[in-house]
């Protein structure tokens, strides 16, 4: 039932059945490593489009994912099935990059009015410039982690907000308790998929959270430092040599995903 009610609100079908569901960073991930591997990544994606069913998921907002769809397309990157921005603040038809308000609406409620509490607090704090965005469902900014003032951070997730640091350069102000994870958990529940079927992959801190899900992980080897130190207590992600692409194709290997490349 809730699969129809997504599909509904996409303009292309997902694949009926898919083998395997492949949620994908885009920076430093799927846009990562050397360009013959991407190139050979994507038309391998693009030839397995009915038995993979592929989501982007990532810091990028819909007109930036717009950009590097045509960007690298001359390298073969191809629009995914469902999309995930801004850190999982919005979801989209990947297509057509409209949203899809069946999981966008609660997201939009929850961040009414934040904004306008936030600003004030955030106005001229040293280390701290404004990204320009086209999303309404967080405020993103670059930091200088030496200039920022960190005791700053309670004070702002007082107001309903979680501060996501990440690659030592971004500050993401989402709506507490909605990230890159909790997005693909909702996603899935309404896909109705069988959660062995998916695998994640990513390179940063605001792919940590996809990472805590328990769903099976690649962190590629060209991830931050600060990742990697979580290793540890994520048993369910395998970490790979292989940068960005490369890393991928090698942890779709180890969950045993070799079939898809018959
Ligand atoms: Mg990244």
């Amino acid at each position: 039932m809730s699969r129809q009610l997504l599909q509904s609100q996409l303009s292309a079908p997902l694949p009926a059945d898919p083998e395997l569901v492949l949620v994908t960073d885009l920076d430093g991930t799927l846009l990562g490593g050397a360009t013959e591997e991407r190139r050979r990544f994507y038309r391998w994606l693009a030839d397995q489009r009915e038995r993979v069913l592929h989501v982007f998921s990532t810091g990028r907002d819909l007109s930036a994912i717009a950009r590097v769809l045509q960007e690298d397309e001359p390298i073969g990157l191809a629009a995914p099935h469902l999309v995930i921005g801004d850190v999982g603040c919005t979801v989209a038809c990947g297509s057509s990059l409209q949203p899809v308000p069946l999981a966008v609406d609660p997201i939009e409620e929850r961040w009414q009015g934040t904004a306008e509490r936030l600003l004030p607090l955030l106005e001229g704090q040293p280390g701290l410039t404004s990204q320009p965005l086209h999303s309404e469902r967080r405020l993103a900014y670059y930091v200088d982690p030496d200039r920022f003032d960190h005791n700053l951070v309670p004070q702002l997730e007082a107001h309903g907000v979680d501060c996501l640091f990440s690659d030592n350069r971004y500050l993401d102000l989402l709506p507490a308790g909605v990230n890159k994870g909790s997005t693909l958990l909702a996603l899935l529940e309404w896909l109705e998929i069988d959660h062995e079927r998916v695998v994640t992959a990513g390179d940063t801190l605001n792919d940590l959270a996809m990472f805590e899900t328990g769903l099976k992980g690649v962190m590629v080897g060209n991830a931050e430092p600060a990742l990697v130190e979580h290793l540890p207590r994520l048993p369910s992600v395998y970490r790979a040599r292989g940068e960005g692409c490369s890393g991928i194709a090698e942890g779709l290997h180890h969950f045993g995903f070799d079939h898809l490349w018959d």
